[in-house]
C-alpha cells in the first residue's frame, strides 16, 4: 500500500514540468507540532473550548502595519490603494459584510485598519517600504529591525517569499505576541483584489487565511479526519467544520474525504479564492478567544476610538462642537479605557456620565443624548486651555462594578460629557458634547 502510494506520487512528480517545482504552495504555515509547551486555555494549542463570552459582541479593532519589502530593482512595490484594498477584503471576510464576497460567512466583529499612529505616536500611513534583495526572498531576520510592537500591531510583510503564498511563523498560543518575529508574510503578488497574481488567487483571501492562523486557527484538514467524538482535541479543534483528510485545490463542486462534505468553502482550506467565503461560528469563537487570551493588547492599541458617536452637538463659546471619544479596549476585564473630550469650553469644569439608552433632548445650550438612569463619573474635571479633558475609567469601582450602572459583557452603554460654558451662545451657562455608544466585551 505504502509502495503503491509512493509510486503514484513519483509518477505524478515525473509528469510535472520542471517549472512546477518552483511553484508556490498555498500556505507555508507549519501544522501545530508536538512538544510545544503551551499553557492550556479555552483556545489552547492542543484543545479548544468555545465559551459564550467569546461570542461576537463588541468590535475588536486591529491596527495593521504593512512592511513592503522590494527588490533593489523596485520589484515588489505595492501602492497604498492596493494595500487599502487588502484591508477592505479582510473587513469583508471577518465581518461577513453584506453585499461583499464574504457575505455568506460569519460576522466575527473584528475590524482591521491601517495604523494611523506609529509606535512613537507620530502620524503614519501604516505602510513602510524597504529595499533589500535578501529580505525580498524572505531571507534573514528582517523583522528584527523593522517590526512595530507586535503586542499592539498586526505586522504584515510582503515580499517574494519563495515557499508559498503566505505563512505565519507559529501560533499565538506558543507565546508569539510581543516577539519581533510575530508576523504574517504574504507573497506581494497575492495582495489585494485583482492582485498581479491573477486567477485563481486574486481576491485577497491569502491574507484572510493567514490572519486566520495569526488568530489561532488551524487548517481544516489539520490532523486529517480527526475524531468526530473528540473534535475539540483532534483535527482542527473545531466541531462545526467537518473533518477533512486533505487540502482542497481548485474549486470542486463537491468533495468528501471523511464521510461528510469537506469544508471546501472555509477560508482555512486551500481552495481557490472565489471558492472561499466563510469562517464558522466556532472558528470565530476561537479567534475572539485568542484575541482575548493570547493577544490582549492588540485590540487595545485602538487609535481611532472605541464605539460609535451619535447625537451631533452644537457649538459653544469656543466656537467648537465638543466631541467625546474613548481609547483603549471596550473590555470589562481588561479594564483599559479612557474617556476624553475635545472642543469644550476652555478652562471650565466638566463631568462625564453614562446611561442605558439614547435620546436627543434640548438641554442647556446643547442636547442631552443619554437616557435612562444616569451614572455620573466624579470627580469633575477642568478642561485645558484648548477645551480638552480626559478621564481614565476603572471598571472595578462603582458605579461600574455593581448595581444599575454595572458593565456586564455584551451590554451597551452611552457616554456623554457635560461642561460649564458661562459665555455660551444660548446663555444657559452649560453645554454638552455629542455622545458615544459602546458595547462591552468580557
Ligand atoms: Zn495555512
Amino acid at each position: 500500500m505504502m509502495y503503491r502510494m509512493l509510486a503514484a506520487q513519483l509518477l505524478f512528480l515525473a509528469l510535472l514540468p520542471p517549472a512546477a517545482f518552483a511553484q508556490r504552495q498555498r500556505c507555508g504555515t507549519s501544522e501545530p507540532g508536538a512538544g510545544v509547551a503551551a499553557a492550556p486555555s479555552d483556545c489552547g494549542y492542543f484543545t479548544n473550548q468555545p465559551q459564550a463570552e467569546y461570542e461576537p459582541s463588541c468590535y475588536y479593532e486591529i491596527q495593521v502595519v504593512f512592511h513592503v519589502i522590494q527588490r533593489t530593482t523596485g520589484e515588489g512595490f505595492l501602492s497604498a490603494s492596493t494595500i487599502q484594498d487588502q484591508i477592505d477584503v479582510l473587513n469583508e471576510d471577518f465581518q461577513a459584510l453584506p453585499g461583499s464576497p464574504g457575505a455568506p460567512g460569519t460576522d466575527g466583529r473584528v475590524r482591521f485598519q491601517l495604523a494611523t499612529l506609529d509606535p512613537q505616536g507620530q502620524p503614519t500611513t501604516g505602510i513602510t517600504y524597504h529595499m533589500n534583495d535578501s529580505w525580498y526572498l524572505d531571507s534573514g531576520n528582517y523583522w528584527s529591525g523593522v517590526a512595530w510592537d507586535t503586542h499592539r500591531y498586526l505586522n504584515i510583510y510582503t515580499n517574494a517569499v519563495p515557499c508559498c503564498y503566505g505563512y505565519v511563523p507559529g501560533f499565538p498560543s506558543e507565546g508569539l505576541a510581543g516577539q519581533a518575529k510575530d508576523r504574517v508574510v504574504l507573497w506581494w503578488e497575492a495582495v489585494g483584489r485583482n492582485g498581479t497574481s491573477g486567477w485563481p488567487l486574486n481576491m485577497g483571501r491569502t491574507a484572510t487565511h493567514e490572519v486566520g492562523h495569526y488568530l489561532g486557527l488551524y487548517h481544516t484538514f489539520c490532523g486529517g479526519c480527526g475524531s468526530a467524538g473528540a473534535c475539540y482535541s483532534t483535527g482542527d479543534l473545531i466541531c462545526d467544520t467537518n473533518g477533512e483528510a486533505n487540502s482542497t485545490s481548485g474549486c470542486p463542486s463537491s468533495k468528501s474525504s471523511c464521510g461528510n462534505p469537506d469544508p471546501i468553502h472555509n477560508y482555512m482550506d486551500y481552495s481557490d479564492d472565489p471558492c472561499l467565503w466563510e469562517f464558522t461560528p466556532e472558528q470565530v469563537n476561537r479567534m475572539r478567544c485568542t484575541l482575548f487570551n493570547w493577544r490582549p493588547l492588540l485590540a487595545a492599541s485602538n487609535q481611532v476610538g472605541v464605539g460609535t458617536n451619535y447625537c451631533i452637538s452644537v457649538v459653544n463659546s469656543s466656537g467648537n462642537a465638543a466631541s467625546i471619544k474613548a481609547d483603549g479596549l471596550p473590555s470589562v476585564s481588561a479594564n483599559l479605557m479612557t474617556l476624553s473630550a475635545t472642543g469644550a469650553a476652555h478652562n471650565t469644569v466638566g463631568l462625564y456620565y453614562y446611561g442605558p439608552s439614547q435620546t436627543q433632548t434640548p438641554f442647556g445650550d446643547g442636547f442631552r443624548c443619554v437616557g435612562g438612569l444616569i451614572n455620573r463619573l466624579p470627580p469633575p474635571l477642568v478642561s485645558d486651555g484648548a477645551g480638552a479633558s480626559a478621564r481614565p475609567l476603572d471598571f472595578s469601582l462603582p458605579p461600574f462594578d455593581a448595581g444599575p450602572g454595572m458593565l456586564s459583557p455584551g451590554s451597551t452603554w452611552n457616554f456623554q460629557y457635560w461642561f460649564r460654558d458661562p459665555t455660551g451662545p444660548g446663555g444657559s451657562g452649560f453645554n454638552l458634547s455629542d455622545a458615544l455608544s459602546i458595547t462591552f466585551c468580557p
